[in-house]
């Protein structure tokens, strides 16, 4: 085996020929004829005139070898639940589930709107698409009824598959009322509805319209439906990305470039193997979910463990204990959970037999050194980085532990992985910053296989939002800051909207959090910059304390709120010092835990907060708003 810098190398210099080889890590119908057609940059087509399937890569290609090994292990927290299924088993359920769909009008090129809880009929559901050929678009689930009726409107889908409800740290929500509504607002109505009951809340069906599922599974006890073919460019899903920047963009996925992307991550990057189980605490309706709790592991041949739970209930070890009762392998969250866990008692940590875990993999936002020296330590296995976005469908820097364990750097989330042609531009020029500088983190096109190939419906969108963005060049932008050090490590400094100007310094608020957050008092914190006649913009910090004794009285506040600043000083120099820094017990975030940095910074300038569709709990902008504006 080659040294990961020759093997990113040859991915690039001799991309057909790299990707052709990984092309052989799934099964195909028909061979492709051509690795890559980039005869229309910036879309670029892969493993052109090969046709394949998700679903027969996922469950029907492990039959001959494993069929009674588990494939999906299910675990609810909140139901008290804990299923398995076998790949044969997941075989009968996908296939009944294909054919279910189909008795719906399903067809090829249809869309299957997917709106459901962490339970499996929700991977039931997107791999019986999978197989049929029709393209899944799963909504987060609980999400209100205008982000599901934009969703609705912009997918148009034939069918919308749901169930009663959901469940949150111990806490019903239902769905069906948010589903009805949802279709009242939009104006492209499904066909169908499909309704998948829990018992857990009230399920009013609309005649004519809505199905019960167990009703119609009934009539289709053993259901074979043959996997439908499709060539390689034909879309497998639409994602709505997460709205931490703006209004949802309609990510549209290939099906063979996506298969040989995730196969090969799980194999250079992942080191997943058949018969290992992979943990992804993320949700089915993030492309975290999509890529690492259902399609990933499955073409790996591995079992993947789909949890519905907090993960401190019933107690702050239960992540542990799921690792140790399933031997997990290779283990995927995100800095947001971890964050949770450091307020806990570390005990929960230490009471769990975890020698079968390789790896903790970290996405989805940056992960702060406190944080990520904190669970390393603690756990005493890599803690691994890895930064992408629903758009790539797979890291796009990171340390490739299925090739060799580099050393790794805190802060970090690593390097270029095979396929990525990563330039760090300069906003202005276009041209490449050196070493040590900051620039815009942007792709060379062609992406690689499994990155999204158009914004469903609207090429023109595609070009225009992500190709136009860096003068003079046709380049991917991520919308990202980041920085390589000598030694060829990346550092993400934040999206490029959070860049601050203080009287002509420019300033990422990212480099300011991390310093906030490197005093041992404060448990997770956003800066923002808000707007100053004097110095142009002003950081303000709103920061969640360790200790809530730290802030009981408004001395207490303001010393610590002091020793803060003092920090930031220290590290960062006085231009950096947050003008306030407010203290809250929670942050605005998004579902998928990203914090919105947009609104606190509107409200902070009196503004209106913008598109809220996908807040955690809106709770958390009322008390950035009162910190802003106290009574
Ligand atoms: P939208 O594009 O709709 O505003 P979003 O960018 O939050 O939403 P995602 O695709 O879920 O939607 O998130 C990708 C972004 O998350 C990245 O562009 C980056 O800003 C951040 N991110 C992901 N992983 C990491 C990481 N390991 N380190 C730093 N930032 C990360
Ligand atoms: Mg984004």
């Amino acid at each position: 085996m080659p040294g990961f810098d020759a093997f990113h190398a040859r991915s690039l210099a001799d991309r057909d020929g790299f990707w052709g080889e990984q092309a052989a890590l799934i099964d195909w119908n028909a061979k492709p004829t051509q690795v890559c057609d980039y005869s229309r940059p910036p879309f670029a087509k892969w493993f052109v005139g090969g046709t394949t399937n998700l679903c027969h890569n996922a469950v029907d290609r492990w039959l001959p070898t494993q069929a009674d090994k588990p494939a999906l292990i299910f675990i609810s927290t909140e139901t008290d639940t804990e299923e398995t299924y076998t790949f044969r088993q997941l075989h009968a359920e996908v296939s009944r589930t294909a054919a279910m769909l189909k008795a719906l009008g399903v067809g090829k090129g249809d869309r299957v709107l997917i709106y459901m809880p962490m339970i499996p009929e929700a991977a039931f559901a997107m791999l019986a698409c999978a197989r049929i050929g029709a393209i899944h678009s799963v909504v987060f689930g609980g999400f209100a009824s205008h982000s599901l009726a934009s969703r609705i409107d912009d997918a148009r889908p034939r069918v919308i598959v749901s169930a009663d409800a959901g469940s949150r740290a111990g806490k019903v929500v239902p769905y069906k009322g948010l589903l009805d509504e949802a279709i009242a607002l939009s104006k492209n109505k499904p066909a169908r509805v499909l309704m998948f009951d829990r018992k857990l809340a009230a399920m009013p069906m609309s005649a004519g319209r809505d199905v019960d599922w167990a009703t119609l599974a009934l009539q289709h006890v053993n259901a074979q439906v043959p996997v439908e073919w499709l060539e390689s460019s034909e879309p497998s899903y639409i994602l709505y990305t997460s709205g931490t920047t703006g209004t949802p963009k309609g990510v549209q996925r290939d099906t063979g470039g996506y298969a040989v992307a995730l196969a090969a991550s799980m194999k250079h990057i992942y080191d997943g193997h058949p018969g290992e189980t992979y943990f992804s605490t993320s949700d089915i309706g993030w492309v975290v979910g999509h890529s690492y709790i259902v399609y990933g592991p499955l073409i790996a041949g591995m079992a993947t463990i789909m949890y519905e739970g907090t993960p401190v209930r019933p107690d702050a070890g239960i992540l542990w204990k799921i690792v140790q009762d399933y031997k997990v392998a290779v283990m995927f969250s995100a800095p947001t959970a971890i964050r949770v866990l450091k307020k806990q008692d570390p005990a929960y940590l230490a009471k769990y037999d975890l020698s079968s875990l390789k790896t903790l993999w970290l996405a989805g936002e940056p992960l702060d050194e406190p944080t990520s020296r904190w669970i390393a330590d603690s756990l005493g296995r890599p803690v691994v980085d890895n930064y992408w976005q629903t758009e790539t469908g797979w890291p796009i820097l990171t340390y490739p532990m299925g090739i060799e364990d580099r050393p790794r750097k805190f802060g970090s989330p690593g390097m270029p992985m095979y396929g990525y042609n990563v330039k760090l531009l300069h906003e202005n020029t276009g041209e490449e910053v050196g070493v040590n500088e900051k620039g815009v983190v942007a792709i060379v096109p062609p992406l690689p296989p499994g990155c999204m190939t158009t914004v469903w419906g609207d090429d023109a969108r595609f070009v225009k939002t992500y190709f136009d963005s860096v003068p003079g060049k046709q380049v991917y932008s991520t919308f990202d800051w980041g920085i390589k050090d000598e030694d060829g490590c990346f550092f993400i400094l934040g999206r490029t909207d959070d860049v601050i100007n203080v009287a002509g310094h420019r300033l990422g608020t990212r480099e300011i959090e991390e310093s906030i957050s490197s005093h041992a008092g404060i448990a997770e914190v956003a800066v923002v910059g808000v707007a100053d006649q004097l110095k142009g913009q002003v950081p303000i910090g709103f920061a969640v304390v360790k200790d809530a004794r730290d802030i009981a009285t408004p001395e207490a506040r303001r010393k610590l709120e002091g020793e803060v600043m003092k920090t930031v000083d220290g590290q960062l120099g006085a231009i950096a010092r947050p003008y306030r820094v407010h203290f809250v017990t929670l942050l605005p975030k998004t579902r998928s835990g990203k914090v919105l940095r947009r609104s606190i910074q509107a409200i902070c300038e009196g503004r209106d907060p913008g598109d809220l569709t996908t807040i955690e709990d809106p709770g958390a902008l009322q008390q950035v708003k009162d910190a802003v504006n106290p009574v």
